[in-house]
């Protein structure tokens, strides 16, 4: 089997699979004060080196959580902690295409919620966002901003930190999740000038069911979404997953020294687009160096995605989180792609465990698939 479906969730990385194993051994609650607590709670403070090194930031900022889903809906809150008090926002400004976890909304009432339009690249449009945070700081009131590094579905990079930039000006606080960019492309939350960062374990090749909220200042810091223990620096309560958060800390150690991969993905990513029928989806923008959007005029994703399994190849239609569903991507609307095309892209994600090989078997299965669906298709010039 070939499995091109990294962006839904990666392989688990040898090095976290010896970790976890490991960690398995440790006993203990790491909130304990005997010798076996503070083993386990050395283990973390390790991966929390680990995560932090990925992105730039220090370990004593990141708050590990259940994953991104749950980072996410933690750092989206009309209350959080800055300094010693709290700041109350009285909106959440989101890009279009964000991850259904983002466009839930997180605790901000809907009404409170509002979009940034993008291009027809899929990236978000900085006079959209200027216009809209203007106009709320006239009425003396205050945003929060989230914007995602890297599309899941497509790969597009957005302009983080020129987001950040205009956020400041207007006295937003600015989150970006980070996901689908860590350890794909390198990322450095200084640079960005973000306060929250999400990042989630198994999109790396760490285990599923762990992620990280990486906090860029030393000011702002998140109102726990779980109350209880004090945990996590009162950002997150709850007992932690010790041998999920080691995993995570070894994939994020191994996926920073693959980084310098990119090179050889980008030249494997862009083979992709020149496929006969093949259109690029977001072709016009900068891009993660190992997700290709195809659309094929006068197929369907599901057709395609069951055509490529019965060869032995693991795809998406879109994202793996709206895929089954019937509807459209939210993605690719707002990028502005007709009905029928949107409903014919497939997602090639690779990563950490794939080789050339893979790769030139997903090309000759694409010739196989496309001369029978549509005959006529062309290669691209
Ligand atoms: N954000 C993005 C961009 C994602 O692609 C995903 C996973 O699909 C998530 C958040 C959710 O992360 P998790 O699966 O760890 O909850």
């Amino acid at each position: 089997r070939i499995y091109l479906d990294h962006n839904a969730g990666a392989p688990l990385r040898p090095e976290a699979r010896a970790a976890m194993i490991d960690a398995l051994g440790s006993v203990g609650n790491a909130s304990s004060v005997h010798a076996e607590g503070r083993a386990a709670r050395g283990r973390i403070e390790t991966a929390r080196r680990q995560v932090a090194a990925l992105v730039g930031g220090s370990a004593d900022r990141v708050v590990m959580t259940s994953g991104g889903t749950e980072a996410n809906a933690t750092v989206l809150s009309p209350l959080q902690r800055v300094g010693g008090g709290m700041l109350e926002l009285d909106a959440l400004f989101i890009g279009a295409t964000e991850h259904p976890s983002v466009m839930a909304g997180g605790r901000f009432p809907p009404e409170a919620v509002r979009t940034i339009a993008v291009d027809r690249e899929g990236v978000v449009r900085l006079d959209d966002l200027e216009t809209k945070l203007a106009a709320l700081a006239g009425e003396g009131r205050r945003a929060l901003v989230s914007v995602m590094l890297a599309n899941n579905e497509t790969g597009v990079i957005q302009p983080v930190a020129a987001v950040a930039g205009i956020a400041r000006r207007f006295g937003a606080l600015v989150h970006s999740d980070a996901t689908q960019a860590a350890g794909r492309i390198p990322v450095d939350i200084a640079a960005l000038g973000v306060d929250f960062l999400t990042l989630s374990a198994h999109k790396l090749g760490g285990p599923q069911g762990v992620g990280a909220i990486v906090l860029g200042g030393d000011l702002v810091s998140p109102v726990p979404l779980l109350t209880g223990g004090g945990q996590e620096k009162n950002a997150r309560a709850g007992t932690q997953n010790v041998a999920g958060i080691v995993g995570f800390g070894a994939a994020a150690e191994a996926a920073a020294a693959d980084l310098g991969r990119a090179e050889e993905w980008r030249r494997w990513r862009d083979g992709l687009s020149v496929l006969p029928g093949a259109v690029l989806v977001g072709a016009g923008a900068e891009r993660l160096p190992q997700t290709a959007a195809l659309a094929l005029e006068g197929a369907r994703a599901e057709t395609l995605v069951i055509a490529f399994d019965l060869e032995g190849i693991a795809l998406s239609a879109g994202s793996a989180c709206s895929s089954g569903k019937v509807q459209v991507s939210h993605v690719m609307k707002a990028m502005g792609l007709g009905d029928a095309l949107a409903a014919s892209v497939i997602r090639v994600s690779f990563g950490w465990e794939t080789g050339r090989d893979d790769i030139d078997r997903f090309d000759e299965a694409w010739a196989r698939i496309v001369q029978r669906l549509v005959p006529g298709a062309t290669r691209a010039a």
